[in-house]
């Protein structure tokens, strides 16, 4: 962080002091930290992720944004990127990917399928964008949007974070658990994952019928 940037709490600062000093806020130092070491989830749903992955080649080189460690595993990552077309059978499992993710977490909406359901919107089996179940942060448009639209969004990301308070986050209010999504129940036309067992036991009779 640059001298001018940390060096800047919101009052003055005695001239004769202030390049020998930093005098900053504990907000500042924290979200610093937290919007330097984004680390995504590795996942991707459909053709944006290949956009995502390009991006993270040495060509757009994520690591000036700290952002290039992605994780095979939801409980190290604090960033779902949600990349792609979100089928109403992908749905649940990218839901649970979200609720094993430890505070603080963010979710980018990465193309038009994620934000809206895109070209598939109104389909059979398509969900009409995943901020129908879980809170975007940000929505990146495009179909799909490139690599430069993409490190844009998650610019827009770190400028958020900039903006966050530990008193007013929600990871650290008293309430258990804030963010828990619960699992989404998709109508009679398509599984509800809780009734697994049920529907195990009426295929197998069915089979054996
Ligand atoms: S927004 Fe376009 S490029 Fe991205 S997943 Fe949907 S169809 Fe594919």
């Amino acid at each position: 962080m640059e001298n001018e940037t940390i060096n800047s709490p919101g009052y003055d600062i005695p001239d004769d002091i202030k390049n020998n000093i930093a005098v900053t806020t504990i907000d500042r130092l924290y979200n610093w930290g937290r919007r330097s070491s984004v680390w995504p989830l590795m996942f991707g749903l459909a053709c944006c992720a290949i956009e995502m992955i390009a991006a993270q080649t040495a060509r757009y080189d994520m690591s000036r944004f700290g952002m290039e460690v992605m994780r095979p595993t939801p409980r190290q990552a604090d960033m779902l990127l949600v990349s792609g077309t979100v089928t109403k059978k992908m749905l649940p499992s990218i839901v649970r990917l979200y609720n094993q993710m430890p505070e603080p977490k963010y979710v980018v909406a990465m193309g038009a399928c994620a934000s809206s359901g895109g070209p598939f919107k109104e389909g059979y089996n398509v969900v009409a964008g995943i901020d129908k179940f879980l809170p975007v942060d940000v929505y990146i448009p495009g179909c799909p949007p490139t690599p430069q639209a993409l490190i844009a969004g998650l610019i827009k990301l770190q400028e958020k974070i900039d903006k966050q308070s530990i008193r007013t986050a929600p990871w650290y209010s008293k309430m258990k658990d804030p963010n828990y999504v619960p699992m989404p129940i998709l109508g009679p036309d398509l599984i509800d994952v809780r009734r697994n067992a049920e529907i195990r036991d009426a295929a197998a009779t069915k089979e054996s019928a």
